[in-house]
């Protein structure tokens, strides 16, 4: 049987080498460390951790990144499986001896029979023989093989930096503060005239918050990160420190709004924020990438009318960052329609974060498995947390209705990608009514508890189909 290949020995493609090869399908591993390095990486073993020795959560009853390690280990994961044989003390979040954890993975794929690891770099699309490829050469992916997936998906389509603005979850915004409209009703392709959510700043408001955001402690660039400020991706602080009044020119620019809280008071300055999945329960906030540190973030934020109490889905950030507009580029099984030999694995697809990462990476290895062993593998529901995570960078994500930069971002797993709970979560089991945390708290194991039924009933359905 021909292998199939794989180009990266990170996370993703650690992860899809197992299972591609425990479902009995020769595979091999393409990995430029040590011949070539990143500016990342320190070792050679596969499944580095970069930065942090966290999983993070690892409650799967209340926690979404949880429920996507319950998932994995449900499906096998090596990534789980060495991350649990090398834990460390941290509470309720899963974190690892970094050396121990990668250099177990690398004695587990060097150790499997069906496993090859090639040590070189792949400057430049693969060979034309290789028919099943799995590409998962991460962020720092090397110069040359991102010229060649350019040359495939034309130059707007891969990002080589992320520019990420906040992201609100819906529920935790003060609709009674802000209100839906679009800047001069305009409908535009796809839109209603009412797409975005607006909150509206007094002058005060606006002088106080210019004032808390030039104060704001910020983030340096790594040495190595360069200097990213291209076109419209300016960060909010840089703006304010150009001029008080550039962000009422810019992001904040209150023209073409009435707020219909307080239709005869105009505001001084207003925040847009815009539909970011397809679910319509997350929004990001229009115009506001930046380099302030987290907590600034949330405290800062949240001085703006109607944001208050603003739950954030991901806060946001500038980094050296190479990856797809994947919902643009992939089709659902994660290959890239302009040549469906090559699917994509791992935080190039715009997935963040380790776990999630390996996660794109075990469905990825099932799917080439299942391309080589002439099976059909139905894809994980969207009420899974691989479901979820997988929808959001193929399909669920809504592609930006206006000019600027580029709408589609890296994510974490979070439970705004999950489809809504089938019935509203109102009441406890006491038949108390819910508010306020204990309701947020219920919500999530709805959907947690919905997420393990669905995951279950999904691997029977596969077990059933190999076994035929
Ligand atoms: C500086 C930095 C810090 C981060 N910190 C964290 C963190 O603390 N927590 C977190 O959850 N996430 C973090 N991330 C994000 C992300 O989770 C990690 O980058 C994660 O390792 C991504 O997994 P991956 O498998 O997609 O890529 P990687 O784990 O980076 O694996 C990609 C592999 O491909 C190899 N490669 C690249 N190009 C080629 C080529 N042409 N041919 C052959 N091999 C190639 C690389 O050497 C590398 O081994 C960080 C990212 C960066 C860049």
């Amino acid at each position: 049987m021909e292998p199939v290949h794989i180009i990266g020995g990170g996370l993703a493609g650690s992860e899809a080498a197992w299972q591609i090869a425990e479902a009995g399908v020769p595979v091999v591993i393409h990995e430029m460390r040590p011949q070539r390095g990143t500016e990342a990486h320190k070792t050679d073993g596969l499944a580095e951790l970069v930065c942090s020795n966290s999983f993070r959560s690892d409650d799967s009853e209340s926690n979404a990144v949880g429920q996507l390690h319950w998932e994995m280990r449900r499906l096998g994961s090596l990534i789980m499986a060495k991350g649990n044989a090398h834990q460390v003390p941290a509470g309720g979040a899963l974190a690892v001896d970094r050396d121990g954890f990668s250099q177990g993975v690398t004695a587990a794929l060097e150790a499997h029979p069906l496993v090859t690891i090639d040590r070189g770099e792949i400057a430049g699309l693969p060979p034309a023989d290789w028919d099943n490829v799995v590409i998962a050469t991460g962020p720092l992916t090397s110069p040359a093989l991102a010229d060649g997936i350019r040359s495939l998906t034309g130059e707007d389509s891969l990002a080589f930096f992320d520019a990420i603005a906040p992201i609100v979850h819906f529920e935790s915004i003060d609709m009674d503060t802000a209100w839906f409209q679009s800047r001069y009703d305009k409908a535009g392709p796809g839109g209603t005239g009412a797409d975005y959510i607006n909150c509206p700043l007094d002058r005060d408001q606006y002088e106080a918050f210019i004032d808390a955001l030039l104060a704001a402690e910020k983030t340096e660039f790594k040495e190595w990160e360069g200097t990213p400020y291209f076109d419209g991706c300016l960060p909010i602080e840089v703006m304010a420190e150009r001029g008080r009044e550039t962000l009422r020119w810019g992001p904040m620019k209150p023209v073409g709004l009435t707020n219909k809280h307080n239709p005869t008071v105009k505001a001084y300055a207003v925040v847009q924020l815009r539909q970011d999945n397809a679910l319509g329960t997350l929004f990001n906030m229009t115009g506001f990438q930046t380099k302030l540190k987290y907590g600034e973030q949330s405290r800062i934020f949240r001085l703006i009318p109607g944001l208050q109490n603003a739950e954030f889905a991901r806060l946001g950030g500038i980094h050296r960052n190479t990856y797809l507009n994947s919902p643009k580029l992939l089709d659902e099984r994660l290959r890239l329609k302009a040549d469906q030999r090559l699917r994509f694995a791992g935080q190039i697809t715009g997935c963040e974060g380790y776990v999630e990462s390996a996660a794109t990476g075990l469905l990825a290895g099932r799917m080439a498995a299942a391309e080589r062993l002439g099976r059909d593998l139905p894809l994980p529901p969207a009420t899974t947390a691989l479901g979820a995570l997988v929808n959001h960078i193929t399909g669920g994500h809504i592609v930006t209705i206006d000019e600027g930069p580029r709408s589609f971002q890296p994510m974490n797993i979070n439970f705004g990608l999950f489809p809504h709970p089938d019935q509203p979560v109102t009441h406890g089991p006491d038949g108390k009514r819910l508010k306020g945390p204990a309701k947020s708290l219920a919500r999530k194991q709805a959907l947690t508890a919905r997420a393990k039924v669905e995951m279950e009933s999904w691997v029977s359905g596969v077990e059933a189909k190999a076994a035929e």
